[in-house]
Protein backbone atom coordinates (compact mmCIF):
# COMPACT_ATOMS: atom_id res chain seq x y z
CA UNK A 1 0.00 0.00 0.00
CA UNK A 2 1.22 3.34 -1.28
CA UNK A 3 1.89 5.70 1.86
CA UNK A 4 -0.50 8.50 0.47
CA UNK A 5 -3.23 5.98 -0.09
CA UNK A 6 -2.53 5.58 3.94
CA UNK A 7 -2.63 9.20 4.52
CA UNK A 8 -5.84 9.84 2.63
CA UNK A 9 -7.85 6.16 3.98
CA UNK A 10 -5.74 5.01 6.72
CA UNK A 11 -4.99 1.29 5.91
CA UNK A 12 -8.17 0.71 3.01
CA UNK A 13 -8.41 1.16 0.25
CA UNK A 14 -10.76 4.07 -1.71
CA UNK A 15 -13.44 1.45 -2.08
CA UNK A 16 -13.16 0.03 1.72
CA UNK A 17 -13.02 3.49 3.01
CA UNK A 18 -15.81 4.65 1.20
CA UNK A 19 -18.01 1.24 3.11
CA UNK A 20 -16.33 1.80 6.15
CA UNK A 21 -16.83 5.40 6.66
CA UNK A 22 -20.31 7.31 6.12
CA UNK A 23 -19.80 10.56 6.28
CA UNK A 24 -16.52 12.48 4.94
CA UNK A 25 -15.70 15.53 7.55
CA UNK A 26 -14.43 18.36 5.27
CA UNK A 27 -12.74 18.03 2.01
CA UNK A 28 -9.24 16.11 3.10
CA UNK A 29 -7.08 16.72 0.17
CA UNK A 30 -2.87 15.96 -0.49
CA UNK A 31 -0.50 16.03 -2.64
CA UNK A 32 0.79 13.22 -4.38
CA UNK A 33 3.50 12.14 -6.37
CA UNK A 34 3.92 13.80 -10.24
CA UNK A 35 2.31 16.94 -8.58
CA UNK A 36 -1.32 16.04 -8.76
CA UNK A 37 -3.48 16.74 -5.98
CA UNK A 38 -6.01 14.59 -4.63
CA UNK A 39 -9.33 16.07 -2.90
CA UNK A 40 -12.06 13.95 -1.35
CA UNK A 41 -15.25 15.91 -1.85
CA UNK A 42 -17.39 13.58 -0.20
CA UNK A 43 -17.93 10.05 0.76
CA UNK A 44 -16.92 8.17 -2.45
CA UNK A 45 -15.93 11.57 -4.43
CA UNK A 46 -12.76 12.12 -5.25
CA UNK A 47 -11.03 14.52 -7.16
CA UNK A 48 -7.86 13.83 -8.90
CA UNK A 49 -5.68 17.14 -10.42
CA UNK A 50 -2.94 17.16 -12.24
CA UNK A 51 -1.33 20.34 -11.35
CA UNK A 52 0.05 22.76 -13.70
CA UNK A 53 -1.17 20.94 -16.95
CA UNK A 54 -2.74 23.24 -19.80
CA UNK A 55 -4.88 21.65 -22.53
CA UNK A 56 -6.64 18.84 -19.88
CA UNK A 57 -9.83 17.14 -20.81
CA UNK A 58 -11.99 16.75 -17.74
CA UNK A 59 -13.29 12.68 -17.26
CA UNK A 60 -15.47 11.41 -15.06
CA UNK A 61 -15.89 8.05 -13.91
CA UNK A 62 -18.53 6.39 -12.01
CA UNK A 63 -19.30 3.09 -11.02
CA UNK A 64 -22.24 1.67 -8.79
CA UNK A 65 -24.82 3.48 -9.73
CA UNK A 66 -26.26 0.18 -9.17
CA UNK A 67 -24.80 -1.35 -6.42
CA UNK A 68 -24.15 -5.19 -7.16
CA UNK A 69 -22.66 -4.86 -10.25
CA UNK A 70 -18.85 -4.99 -8.51
CA UNK A 71 -16.60 -5.30 -12.18
CA UNK A 72 -16.41 -1.86 -12.53
CA UNK A 73 -16.33 -1.00 -8.68
CA UNK A 74 -12.73 -3.61 -8.18
CA UNK A 75 -11.83 -1.93 -11.59
CA UNK A 76 -12.05 1.86 -10.26
CA UNK A 77 -10.49 0.86 -6.61
CA UNK A 78 -7.21 -0.55 -8.53
CA UNK A 79 -7.08 2.54 -10.35
CA UNK A 80 -7.21 4.96 -8.08
CA UNK A 81 -4.47 2.70 -6.24
CA UNK A 82 -2.06 2.50 -8.52
CA UNK A 83 -2.83 6.70 -9.22
CA UNK A 84 -1.85 7.10 -5.69
CA UNK A 85 1.09 4.66 -6.44
CA UNK A 86 2.18 6.55 -9.38
CA UNK A 87 1.94 3.07 -11.29
CA UNK A 88 -0.14 5.43 -13.58
CA UNK A 89 -0.48 9.21 -14.01
CA UNK A 90 -2.66 11.37 -14.86
CA UNK A 91 -2.49 14.33 -17.36
CA UNK A 92 -6.31 14.77 -17.49
CA UNK A 93 -8.44 15.79 -14.57
CA UNK A 94 -10.82 13.13 -12.85
CA UNK A 95 -13.74 12.57 -10.89
CA UNK A 96 -13.80 9.44 -9.70
CA UNK A 97 -17.70 7.92 -8.31
CA UNK A 98 -18.60 5.10 -6.00
CA UNK A 99 -22.11 6.49 -6.55
CA UNK A 100 -24.26 4.31 -3.90
CA UNK A 101 -21.82 2.44 -1.69
CA UNK A 102 -25.14 1.72 0.35
CA UNK A 103 -26.54 -0.14 -2.23
CA UNK A 104 -22.79 -1.80 -2.71
CA UNK A 105 -23.56 -2.87 1.34
CA UNK A 106 -26.30 -4.60 0.98
CA UNK A 107 -24.82 -6.27 -2.08
CA UNK A 108 -28.18 -5.07 -4.56
CA UNK A 109 -28.63 -2.95 -7.13
CA UNK A 110 -30.48 -0.43 -4.86
CA UNK A 111 -31.99 0.08 -1.22
CA UNK A 112 -35.17 2.31 -2.67
CA UNK A 113 -34.99 2.72 -5.73
CA UNK A 114 -33.20 2.52 -9.15
CA UNK A 115 -30.95 5.44 -8.90
CA UNK A 116 -30.55 5.76 -12.37
CA UNK A 117 -33.61 7.08 -13.03
CA UNK A 118 -33.11 9.86 -10.59
CA UNK A 119 -30.81 12.40 -12.60
CA UNK A 120 -33.10 14.59 -13.54
CA UNK A 121 -33.00 18.72 -12.73
CA UNK A 122 -37.07 18.09 -12.09
CA UNK A 123 -36.22 15.47 -9.31
CA UNK A 124 -39.16 16.71 -6.85
CA UNK A 125 -38.15 17.28 -3.10
CA UNK A 126 -40.53 15.04 -0.49
CA UNK A 127 -38.98 15.30 3.10
CA UNK A 128 -38.79 11.12 3.17
CA UNK A 129 -37.03 11.04 0.10
CA UNK A 130 -34.88 7.77 -0.17
CA UNK A 131 -31.19 7.38 0.28
CA UNK A 132 -30.99 7.34 -3.46
CA UNK A 133 -32.98 10.75 -4.25
CA UNK A 134 -30.46 12.81 -1.29
CA UNK A 135 -27.09 11.24 -3.14
CA UNK A 136 -28.22 11.58 -6.59
CA UNK A 137 -28.74 15.40 -5.84
CA UNK A 138 -25.23 15.73 -4.32
CA UNK A 139 -24.17 13.80 -7.12
CA UNK A 140 -25.70 16.16 -9.93
CA UNK A 141 -23.74 19.24 -7.92
CA UNK A 142 -20.40 17.54 -8.19
CA UNK A 143 -20.63 16.45 -11.70
CA UNK A 144 -21.24 19.90 -12.55
CA UNK A 145 -19.07 21.52 -10.58
CA UNK A 146 -16.42 19.36 -12.05
CA UNK A 147 -18.00 19.95 -15.63
CA UNK A 148 -18.19 23.68 -14.59
CA UNK A 149 -14.33 24.10 -15.08
CA UNK A 150 -12.66 25.10 -18.73
CA UNK A 151 -11.44 21.80 -20.71
CA UNK A 152 -10.75 20.90 -24.05
CA UNK A 153 -12.97 17.71 -23.78
CA UNK A 154 -15.48 16.67 -21.20
CA UNK A 155 -16.09 13.22 -20.53
CA UNK A 156 -18.19 10.98 -18.64
CA UNK A 157 -17.93 7.46 -18.51
CA UNK A 158 -20.68 5.53 -16.53
CA UNK A 159 -19.53 1.87 -15.92
CA UNK A 160 -22.26 -1.03 -15.57
CA UNK A 161 -22.71 -4.35 -15.81
CA UNK A 162 -26.14 -5.99 -17.16
CA UNK A 163 -28.40 -8.38 -15.62
CA UNK A 164 -28.88 -10.74 -18.21
CA UNK A 165 -27.27 -12.40 -21.41
CA UNK A 166 -26.17 -10.15 -24.26
CA UNK A 167 -25.82 -10.70 -27.89
CA UNK A 168 -23.02 -8.06 -27.84
CA UNK A 169 -21.46 -8.48 -24.80
CA UNK A 170 -19.82 -5.06 -24.11
CA UNK A 171 -21.73 -2.55 -25.86
CA UNK A 172 -22.18 1.57 -24.43
CA UNK A 173 -25.72 3.80 -24.46
CA UNK A 174 -24.91 6.77 -25.97
CA UNK A 175 -27.21 10.30 -25.12
CA UNK A 176 -25.22 12.23 -27.16
CA UNK A 177 -26.52 14.37 -30.28
CA UNK A 178 -26.04 12.99 -33.18
CA UNK A 179 -22.99 14.41 -35.55
CA UNK A 180 -20.81 15.35 -32.81
CA UNK A 181 -17.66 15.04 -33.38
CA UNK A 182 -16.07 14.38 -29.78
CA UNK A 183 -18.55 11.43 -29.62
CA UNK A 184 -17.82 10.37 -33.05
CA UNK A 185 -13.81 9.92 -31.95
CA UNK A 186 -15.14 8.36 -28.38
CA UNK A 187 -16.85 5.83 -31.01
CA UNK A 188 -13.66 4.75 -32.18
CA UNK A 189 -12.02 4.76 -29.11
CA UNK A 190 -14.41 2.44 -27.89
CA UNK A 191 -14.65 0.25 -30.58
CA UNK A 192 -10.76 -0.04 -29.71
CA UNK A 193 -11.58 -1.05 -26.30
CA UNK A 194 -13.38 -3.75 -27.20
CA UNK A 195 -16.91 -2.16 -26.98
CA UNK A 196 -19.08 -3.85 -29.78
CA UNK A 197 -22.25 -2.07 -30.25
CA UNK A 198 -22.96 1.70 -29.44
CA UNK A 199 -26.42 2.19 -28.94
CA UNK A 200 -27.90 6.24 -29.80
CA UNK A 201 -30.71 7.30 -27.47
CA UNK A 202 -32.87 10.55 -28.83
CA UNK A 203 -35.35 10.94 -25.79
CA UNK A 204 -34.24 13.00 -22.69
CA UNK A 205 -34.00 10.66 -19.73
CA UNK A 206 -32.92 10.57 -16.04
CA UNK A 207 -29.71 8.70 -16.31
CA UNK A 208 -26.31 9.62 -14.84
CA UNK A 209 -25.10 10.07 -18.60
CA UNK A 210 -28.13 11.25 -20.22
CA UNK A 211 -27.56 14.42 -17.04
CA UNK A 212 -23.78 14.85 -17.62
CA UNK A 213 -24.62 15.10 -21.62
CA UNK A 214 -27.55 17.50 -21.13
CA UNK A 215 -26.38 19.57 -18.09
CA UNK A 216 -22.77 19.40 -18.26
CA UNK A 217 -21.95 19.63 -21.84
CA UNK A 218 -20.24 16.40 -21.36
CA UNK A 219 -19.98 13.59 -23.75
CA UNK A 220 -21.07 10.96 -21.71
CA UNK A 221 -21.96 7.16 -21.72
CA UNK A 222 -23.36 4.38 -20.08
CA UNK A 223 -20.99 1.50 -21.17
CA UNK A 224 -22.31 -1.96 -19.76
CA UNK A 225 -18.94 -4.27 -19.93
CA UNK A 226 -20.68 -7.82 -19.10
CA UNK A 227 -22.69 -9.93 -16.75
CA UNK A 228 -23.65 -9.12 -12.95
CA UNK A 229 -21.19 -10.67 -10.25
CA UNK A 230 -20.44 -10.86 -6.69
CA UNK A 231 -17.43 -9.35 -5.55
CA UNK A 232 -14.33 -11.95 -6.30
CA UNK A 233 -16.18 -13.95 -8.50
CA UNK A 234 -15.34 -11.76 -11.54
CA UNK A 235 -12.77 -12.73 -13.89
CA UNK A 236 -10.90 -8.82 -14.41
CA UNK A 237 -9.09 -10.51 -17.26
CA UNK A 238 -12.88 -9.88 -19.40
CA UNK A 239 -11.99 -6.22 -18.75
CA UNK A 240 -8.30 -6.08 -19.65
CA UNK A 241 -8.71 -4.12 -22.75
CA UNK A 242 -11.76 -1.95 -20.99
CA UNK A 243 -9.39 -1.37 -17.96
CA UNK A 244 -5.74 -0.58 -20.70
CA UNK A 245 -8.58 2.22 -22.63
CA UNK A 246 -9.41 3.76 -19.40
CA UNK A 247 -5.89 4.20 -18.48
CA UNK A 248 -5.23 5.49 -21.93
CA UNK A 249 -7.96 8.24 -21.97
CA UNK A 250 -6.50 9.16 -17.96
CA UNK A 251 -3.18 9.27 -18.77
CA UNK A 252 -3.41 10.84 -22.59
CA UNK A 253 -1.74 8.21 -24.67
CA UNK A 254 -5.10 7.35 -26.26
CA UNK A 255 -4.61 6.71 -30.16
CA UNK A 256 -6.48 5.85 -33.08
CA UNK A 257 -4.72 3.18 -34.89
CA UNK A 258 -6.84 4.00 -37.87
CA UNK A 259 -7.80 -0.15 -38.30
CA UNK A 260 -9.79 -0.57 -34.96
CA UNK A 261 -12.39 -2.54 -34.74
CA UNK A 262 -15.89 -0.93 -35.35
CA UNK A 263 -18.59 -0.98 -32.78
CA UNK A 264 -22.17 -1.67 -34.60
CA UNK A 265 -24.36 1.35 -34.54
CA UNK A 266 -28.13 1.40 -33.17
CA UNK A 267 -30.74 3.48 -32.27
CA UNK A 268 -33.74 3.73 -29.87
CA UNK A 269 -36.82 3.38 -32.05
CA UNK A 270 -39.39 3.27 -29.54
CA UNK A 271 -39.97 2.10 -25.57
CA UNK A 272 -42.58 0.38 -23.88
CA UNK A 273 -44.03 1.09 -20.97
CA UNK A 274 -45.80 -0.45 -18.31
CA UNK A 275 -49.28 0.52 -18.00
CA UNK A 276 -51.19 -1.72 -15.76
CA UNK A 277 -50.30 -4.74 -13.74
CA UNK A 278 -51.62 -6.75 -16.16
CA UNK A 279 -48.18 -5.94 -18.28
CA UNK A 280 -46.42 -8.97 -19.72
CA UNK A 281 -43.47 -9.58 -21.90
CA UNK A 282 -43.93 -11.86 -24.54
CA UNK A 283 -40.67 -14.00 -24.88
CA UNK A 284 -38.42 -16.02 -22.26
CA UNK A 285 -36.96 -13.98 -19.40
CA UNK A 286 -33.65 -15.25 -20.06
CA UNK A 287 -33.50 -13.42 -23.37
CA UNK A 288 -30.02 -11.75 -24.43
CA UNK A 289 -30.07 -8.17 -24.53
CA UNK A 290 -30.28 -7.50 -28.31
CA UNK A 291 -32.19 -10.49 -29.98
CA UNK A 292 -33.65 -9.60 -33.07
CA UNK A 293 -37.67 -10.16 -33.44
CA UNK A 294 -39.55 -10.90 -37.00
CA UNK A 295 -41.93 -8.51 -38.20
CA UNK A 296 -45.71 -9.10 -36.53
CA UNK A 297 -44.32 -10.87 -33.47
CA UNK A 298 -46.09 -9.50 -30.38
CA UNK A 299 -43.66 -8.52 -27.54
CA UNK A 300 -45.45 -7.21 -24.72
CA UNK A 301 -49.25 -6.71 -23.58
CA UNK A 302 -50.64 -4.55 -21.70
CA UNK A 303 -54.55 -4.29 -19.97
CA UNK A 304 -55.62 -2.90 -23.30
CA UNK A 305 -52.25 -2.36 -25.91
CA UNK A 306 -49.33 -4.91 -27.39
CA UNK A 307 -46.37 -3.93 -29.03
CA UNK A 308 -46.15 -6.05 -32.49
CA UNK A 309 -43.25 -5.72 -34.33
CA UNK A 310 -43.39 -3.63 -37.22
CA UNK A 311 -40.36 -2.53 -38.91
CA UNK A 312 -37.14 -5.27 -39.97
CA UNK A 313 -33.96 -5.90 -38.06
CA UNK A 314 -35.72 -4.44 -34.58
CA UNK A 315 -34.33 -5.71 -31.84
CA UNK A 316 -34.69 -5.54 -27.63
CA UNK A 317 -32.79 -4.34 -24.66
CA UNK A 318 -33.34 -3.97 -21.40
CA UNK A 319 -36.57 -5.84 -21.07
CA UNK A 320 -38.60 -5.96 -17.50
CA UNK A 321 -41.35 -6.22 -16.78
CA UNK A 322 -40.93 -5.92 -12.76
CA UNK A 323 -40.76 -2.33 -13.20
CA UNK A 324 -43.15 0.49 -11.41
CA UNK A 325 -46.24 1.12 -13.46
CA UNK A 326 -45.62 3.89 -15.48
CA UNK A 327 -41.58 2.89 -16.28
CA UNK A 328 -40.00 1.67 -18.97
CA UNK A 329 -40.36 -2.02 -19.01
CA UNK A 330 -38.52 -2.49 -22.95
CA UNK A 331 -36.62 -0.91 -25.32
CA UNK A 332 -37.06 -1.14 -28.82
CA UNK A 333 -33.41 -0.43 -30.94
CA UNK A 334 -32.90 -0.40 -34.63
CA UNK A 335 -29.62 -0.48 -36.87
CA UNK A 336 -28.28 3.31 -37.38
ZN1 LIG B 1 -26.38 -0.88 -14.05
Amino acid sequence: MSDFLEKLFGNQSFLQFTLANDSVVGKPSLLIGNNIQVELWDRGVLSVYPQGNSSVHSILLSVAVHGNETAPIEIIDQLVSDIFAGKIIPTHRLLIVIANPEAIKSNSREVDENMNRLFSSELSTAPDESDERQRSRKLMAYSQAFFGEEADQKIHYDLHTAIRDSYYKQFAVSPNPVGSTVAERQYALLGQWGIEAIVSTGEKSATYSAFTTNYCGATSFTLELGKVKAFGENDLGDFASVTTGLQEAITGSENLSGDEKLAQRFRVAGEVLKQTEDFRLCFPSNIANFTEFEIGEVLATDKDYQYVVSNSGERILFPNENVAIGQRALVIIRPL
